[in-house]
């Protein structure tokens, strides 16, 4: 009895160093083809494959072959396409011990486990990239998911934001040495705050100081994404900084100016604002959360929507996917995909394409995520439906691959972000 207890023990110690094996290695060495069959393919770009079979070796995407087999994985009657990219999260914002909001840069080991397991949620829900926009606390989870020792999204961080405080937020030459300081801390990208909110939308940094923020951005190779409302969405627009992030209060004028400066946009159309109210408790009484604001919650969520609407008439103008997913959110940031469909009126196809291929050119990531196609890393998700004819199916993610590597696949229908996991 006891001699089979320790067989067994030791037999599945085996079993789960082989699966960490598999898991820990995210672009395998020796290389391992593997085909996946559909009956339905968004390729990212807003094409529909019929009957088609993705070949994939190793980390990669190689062919797209009707006739390639064996079949490894068969996704037959569900929708398969490129895995999902949030371009504004807060990965590691989570709720403390205590139940309540704890912000995002908790380094207490209760911390660190729940931003693994925000991770893991994220990456159970279809979305294999995300930007998190940012916390010092989102690199250890960004290198330890990179190096294959958690499983998660594909991170990208901000590290630490500039945070606009007007003249306090220090003279040009010293928010540059900031950007610096950023990019030399491991940033993949400079996160600017340059309004409040959208109760107070005056700006929080000169033309100067923001054309500073962007400029140094830029020299350094990294994109700059700006949190504006209002005036500040035209002084980020003009200062040449990447993207714009909420950008509600922004007149017709300074969306064309956009187009124009080939600046994107990123609104958000209730995901953010509804968690805040569906959490109501855990947020009320800690820093920012009051009645008061709580109060103008309600009356945001409306005028989210309004400004969306106003800019998708705006012509040429790229909008992207971002949740804002922050505490109590995680793994839910497809709900934002809902929001957007039904209650902003944007096409499914477009939504679509907004976490794909254009969240990809966003980041400057094309050539590797966002689309199947050859040469692109295996980032592969299965919806149980139609998001084209119900958006709701981004909620049933059944099958997750991530450069190639099987996270999730799980029987059809089942709904629960950790269900089913095969490494
Ligand atoms: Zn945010």
């Amino acid at each position: 009895m006891r001699a089979a207890k320790i067989i067994l023990c030791i037999l599945s110690i085996l079993s789960v160093c082989a699966l960490a094996q598999r898991t820990s290695s995210p672009a395998p060495e020796q290389s391992k083809r593997t085909v996946i069959a559909a009956s339905t393919v968004l390729d990212g770009k807003g094409r529909v494959l019929h009957n088609a079979r993705i070949v994939i070796d190793g980390s990669k995407i190689v062919a797209i072959d009707p006739k390639a087999g064996p079949v490894d994985y068969d996704l037959r009657g569900l929708t398969v396409l490129p895995g999902w990219i949030d371009a504004h999260v807060h990965i590691t914002w989570s709720f403390g011990k205590d139940g309540k909001n704890a912000g995002a840069g908790g380094t207490t080991q209760e911390a660190a486990y729940q931003a693994a397991s925000n991770a893991w949620a994220t990456l159970m829900a279809g979305f294999t990239t995300v930007q998190s926009v940012g916390s010092p606390t989102d690199v250890p989870l960004r290198n330890a998911i990179a190096q294959g020792m958690l499983p998660g999204p594909r991170i990208l961080t901000a590290v630490e934001p500039l945070m606009g405080r007007g003249e306090q937020t220090g003279t040009p030459d010293e928010i540059r040495a900031f950007v610096r300081k950023q990019k030399e801390a491991g940033a993949d990208l400079i996160k600017i705050f340059a309004a409040n909110s959208i109760r107070r939308s005056e700006m929080t940094l000169s033309q100067e100081q923001l054309n500073a923020a962007c400029d140094e951005a830029k020299k350094l190779g990294l994109r700059a994404l700006v949190h504006a409302y209002k005036d500040a969405v035209r002084a980020a627009t003009l200062a040449g900084c990447t993207e714009i992030e909420h950008g509600t209060l922004a007149t017709d004028d300074d969306l064309k100016l956009m187009v124009a400066k080939e600046t994107y946009l990123d609104p958000q159309a209730g995901l953010v604002m509804e968690n805040y109210l569906l959490n109501k408790e855990k947020f009320l009484g800690t820093p920012g959360f009051t009645e008061e604001a709580f109060a103008m919650i309600e009356k945001i969520i409306p005028m989210y929507r309004e400004f969306m609407k106003r800019a998708l008439k705006i012509p040429g103008l790229k909008i992207v996917f971002g949740s804002d997913t922050l505490a109590g959110a995680h793994g839910r940031n497809a709900e934002e995909f809902i929001d957007r469909v039904r209650d902003v009126g944007v096409d499914p196809m477009a939504a679509m394409v907004s976490a794909n291929s254009l969240g990809a050119e966003a980041l400057g990531m094309a050539d590797q995520i966002g689309s199947i196609a050859p040469g692109l890393q295996a980032d592969i998700i299965a919806l149980d439906g139609d998001p084209l004819r119900d958006i709701t199916a981004v909620r049933r993610v059944v099958f997750v691959m991530k450069s190639g590597i099987v996270y999730k696949n799980t029987a059809r229908g089942a709904t629960s972000v950790g269900a089913g996991v095969q490494p």
